[in-house]
């Protein structure tokens, strides 16, 4: 068997692994990277990069229909229609145009990446199913990230999918149902619906996007109800009859329901990719079920070191990039510590939510007193240009110096206010600095100023 050495061996070319990949080979860190699928990883294949592209799809369809319905900007447009075939390919570009630069990046730094699956061996040793190769390491990083969580009573196959599945249909369904209210199933929920789809969804929890607060989570109950999406809340599955396309539903007070559906998603969470690759051979010290890691990322086994999603929450792309780059930079010697201020999480759904740092509840959770305030867009001159008032910008600073420990948002287009919330937690910044920014006219981050104003008593446009 051909024995290859190297000092730094990455399982895994998701954005933790080809990001670490990247920033190794800048620093002349001879670097091999196994990847069993596609370089890019979830993210660029299978996750954010798809769909988000399909939410623009379903955005454009549904706003030329609102026109040819009803328009109230003067746009009269025939009733549109929709070749999914053709919106797929378009989208299946974007991943491939992206993909094809990961691997060139990794090539332009000297990175060798080799396709197949990584079977564990020891702390410094990397088998390759099916090839005739070992790879002998001193440093192993695994960034294997995650898989979709399925349900015992609603096996994938056929009519019941996983969010892989829903990213790239090849004819719509009449009727879909999501199982899961969170981020995932929601994003996608929104798209089908846009599309002309019949969306209902089902939540054991008694709220969509359980892990986020009510207040920003009403704006978005709100739009699923104008768009027409059935909310199950507190409904729990039983199973699904393929035969006559009914899923079983336990309703909150114990009884039974029917849900006519051609297809189910299923988007009940994520799980760290941990086996199938031996690495139990490491035995590893676990944090639930994702591997255990300290501030540098490194885990109970010497020179073994875990990013992203298989180190588990917040499983973040952005998140997995960063740790990538940073353990790159400890293997050269550099000092570095993974210890953000703040990650910012961001759901597209429509409306859009962010958030970054903590929320009131968090903040007095951890015994700090803050102000709290908030600036609606039903107040913003841009929100109204872009035809959207629901929603908010809130600030959660504390009250003692005012320095700025939370921000969050809901609203069309607050994604980007992501970068402006995490930029000014991570700098230290007080309500001062932000309310003294001239912030750009007109622009939704005119909120943003507007509720460091306000929290500070002297809001100017409410
Ligand atoms: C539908 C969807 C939408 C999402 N949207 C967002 C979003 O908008 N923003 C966001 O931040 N996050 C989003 N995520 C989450 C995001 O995709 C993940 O957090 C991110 O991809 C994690 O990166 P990673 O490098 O840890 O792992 P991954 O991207 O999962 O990459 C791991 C790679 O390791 C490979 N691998 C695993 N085991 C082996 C082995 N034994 N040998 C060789 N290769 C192996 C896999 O094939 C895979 O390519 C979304 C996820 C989904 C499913």
């Amino acid at each position: 068997m051909q024995t290859l050495d190297t000092t730094l061996l990455i399982i895994g070319g998701g954005p933790g692994g080809y990001v670490a990949a990247i920033r190794a080979g800048q620093l002349g860190i001879p670097t091999v990277l196994v990847e069993g699928q596609a370089l890019g990883g979830t993210c660029l294949n299978i996750g954010c990069i798809p769909s988000k592209a399909l939410i623009h799809v379903a955005e454009q369809f549904h706003q030329t229909e609102a026109h040819a319905h009803k328009s109230n900007i003067g746009i009269k447009v025939a009733a549109p229609s929709l070749d999914i075939t053709q919106s797929v390919a378009w989208k299946d570009g974007i991943v491939d145009r992206l993909t094809t630069g990961v691997a060139a990046l990794l090539k332009k730094n000297d990175v060798k990446v080799i396709h197949g699956w990584a079977k564990v061996i020891d702390g410094k040793l990397v088998e390759i199913d099916g090839q005739d190769l070992r790879i002998r390491c001193e440093h192993l990083l695994l960034a294997t990230g995650s898989s979709s969580v399925e349900l015992p009573m609603l096996p994938l196959g056929g009519a019941v999918i996983s969010s892989t599945e829903a990213l790239s249909p090849s004819t719509l369904p009449k009727r879909l149902t999501v199982v899961g209210g969170g981020y995932i199933g929601l994003e996608l929920g929104i798209v089908y619906r846009k599309l002309g789809v019949e969306v209902s969804v089902v939540e054991a929890r008694e709220r969509i996007l359980p892990t986020y607060d009510s207040e920003l989570t009403q704006p978005v109950a709100e739009s699923l109800k104008k768009l027409g999406v059935k909310l199950y809340l507190g409904h729990s599955v039983e199973g699904f009859d393929a035969a006559d396309k009914r899923l079983r539903v336990r309703t909150p007070d114990g009884g039974e329901l029917a849900l006519d559906t051609d297809q189910v998603l299923v988007a009940v969470g994520r799980r760290p990719r941990t086996k199938g690759f031996n690495l139990e051979a490491l035995a590893l010290k676990m944090n639930g079920a994702a591997v255990a890691i300290d501030e540098r990322c490194q885990t109970s086994m010497r020179n073994v070191w875990a990013i992203g999603d298989v180190a588990g929450e917040p499983m973040l792309a952005h998140r997995a990039m960063a740790q990538g780059e940073m353990v790159a930079e400890l293997i050269a010697g550099k000092q570095r510590v993974f210890e953000p201020t703040a990650i910012a999480a961001v759901c597209f759904t429509d409306p859009e939510i962010v958030v970054a740092g903590k929320t009131p509840e968090t903040a007095k959770e951890e015994g700090l007193d803050c102000l709290v305030a908030q600036f609606p867009f039903a107040a913003n001159g841009r929100a109204m240009t872009l035809e959207s008032k629901s929603g908010f910008v809130r600030v959660v600073a504390r009250r003692d110096n005012h320095l700025i420990v939370g921000w969050q948002a809901v609203g069309v287009g607050v994604s980007e206010l992501s970068t402006a919330f995490a930029q000014s937690l991570e700098m230290g910044a007080r309500l001062e600095d932000v309310a003294g920014t001239i912030h750009a006219h007109p622009t939704l981050g005119e909120a943003v100023q507007e509720a460091a104003l306000r929290a500070l008593g002297h809001a100017l446009h409410i």
